[in-house]
């Protein structure tokens, strides 16, 4: 494993840190998802997916490079947390995408209280869409309404705060390779 790190400094405090899924581990389930998202369009689909920013975009890089379509890409940028903790307030950076009459295919990196995805659906109900699924890397089971329950999950997590591949701590640590959970 590269990049091994084994604590992080936060609040001037030390907190150890456990691998949680390695390289290989999400390269290969990034192939299984791949796989299950593709049995649910047609061959002859354009998909549009939405890579939710900044957490999801290595997650969508290895994603999308393995569905077998014609494949657009769109990106909104949302805030919600400070450092491990949620704000409670999500917030769109710029101008939110209008993707009316596409497949849309949201890519998500974790969901965690729901507000993010919850503020996404919200946004789309406005939109025509010709369909949506939802995709996330992680999922913290049973903190957020059913209905809220992504299309296709890569792993479920505890609930422990999760860094790397894309998921950062204060806007670092995105660049690890694998996942790791920060011990609080
Ligand atoms: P939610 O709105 O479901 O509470 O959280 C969604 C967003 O918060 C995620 O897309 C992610 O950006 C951030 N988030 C939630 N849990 C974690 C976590 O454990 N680690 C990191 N780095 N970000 C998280
Ligand atoms: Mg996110």
């Amino acid at each position: 494993m590269k990049n091994i790190i084994t604590s992080v400094m936060h609040n001037n405090k030390t907190y150890a840190v456990k691998p949680l899924f390695t390289e290989q581990q999400i390269s290969e389930r990034v192939s299984q998802i791949a796989i299950e998202i593709s049995a649910h369009y047609d061959p002859e689909d354009t998909l549009t997916v939405l890579v939710v920013l900044h957490g999801a975009f290595l997650f969508a890089a290895d994603l999308v490079r393995q569905l077998p379509f014609a494949t657009e890409i769109a990106s909104v940028r949302l805030k919600s947390y400070e450092g491990t903790t949620s704000t409670g307030e999500v917030r769109c950076e710029g101008v939110f995408p209008n993707l009316s009459e596409k497949n849309v295919l949201i890519i998500e990196d974790i969901i965690d209280t729901g507000r993010s995805m919850e503020f996404l659906h919200n946004s789309f109900a406005a939109q025509n869409l010709k369909s949506l699924r939802v995709v996330s890397l992680l999922d913290k089971p049973g903190q957020y309404p059913s209905h809220l329950k992504p299309d296709h999950v890569g792993f479920a997590i505890g609930k422990n705060f999760v860094i790397g591949y894309g998921l950062d701590l204060d806007g670092k640590f995105r660049n690890l390779p694998y996942v790791a959970e920060i011990l609080i």
